[in-house]
């Protein structure tokens, strides 16, 4: 296959679980610093798409190709090491620790033959630290504890922990859920600050919200591609009035 410019290409995807395919022959293509949203009722395969491109799943065909690199058979951590961080639906921070120590505890160490050896500069770690825990707005909650933040605060923060990485293509899946209106404003404003030097995907059904961040989006329904554009024309293409906006 050629070359492309898209730091994520998707082609021809098919995953099988028992012979029901969960995501079936799906093509999809993701630009540098494109905030994609990915929409669609429950059960079409959002999720079961993100598992694949971060490794947790395994194609059964097709091709995942990140930045021209082919990503199907690599172990998950090795996906995470070219680039792609990937947030669940819960968050998975470290209750007990500060919120400066969660952040310090995802600076990528280790990379190298001496990786476990090699110390990092702690000022090299510090103000990486700084840095995104003004990204994500929690700056002024250093020292506080993790498991003492709002919900919608400890999802900022394992946001924060992905950024400790500087991926080049983050996802995530339903990001607001459970968040209150004012958490989901402050969510939207972070999105799309960190989109400017990544490229993001972001599963989600509030559609206010979609609408604000969204610079493309991608409906799926029964594994598929529904339809693909700008908000205004897959609010408007009657498939997805009839399969997911409609309801
Ligand atoms: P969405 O995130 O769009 O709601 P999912 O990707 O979670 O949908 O699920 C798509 C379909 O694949 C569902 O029918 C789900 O039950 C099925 N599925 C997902 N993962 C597995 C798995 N590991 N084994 C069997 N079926 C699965
Ligand atoms: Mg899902």
């Amino acid at each position: 296959m050629s070359n492309t410019d898209f730091v994520l290409a998707v082609e021809d995807l098919t995953v099988s679980f028992d012979g029901f395919k969960a995501i079936d022959n799906l093509t999809i293509y993701v630009d540098k610093n494109e905030l994609r949203v990915i929409i669609g009722p429950n059960g079409a395969g959002k999720t079961t798409l993100l598992d694949l491109i971060c490794g947790k799943t395994r194609a059964s065909t097709g091709s995942i190709k990140f930045k021209n690199l082919e990503m199907t058979k690599l172990p998950e951590y090795e996906i995470v090491r070219k680039g792609i961080g990937r947030k669940f639906q819960t968050p998975s921070i470290y209750e007990n620790l500060s919120v400066f120590q969660n952040l310090e505890v995802s600076f990528p160490r280790g990379r190298g033959v001496f990786g476990a050896l090699a110390f990092r500069c702690t000022d090299d770690v510090k103000s990486r630290v700084m840095a995104v825990a003004a990204e994500i707005g929690l700056d002024q909650h250093l020292e506080f504890e993790a498991g003492l933040l709002s919900h919608g605060q400890k999802q900022w923060l394992e946001i924060g922990m992905l950024l400790m990485q500087d991926p080049e293509l983050l996802m995530l899946d339903e990001p607001i859920a459970g968040m209150s209106v004012r958490e989901r404003e402050l969510t939207a404003e972070l999105l799309q600050r960190i989109c400017k030097g990544r490229s993001v995907i972001v599963i989600e059904h509030d559609m206010e919200f979609v609408k604000k961040i969204a610079h493309k989006v991608t409906v799926m329904h029964q594994g598929k591609i529904l339809a693909e554009g700008s908000m205004e024309q897959v609010q408007n293409d009657p498939k997805v009035i009839d399969v997911y906006l409609g309801h």
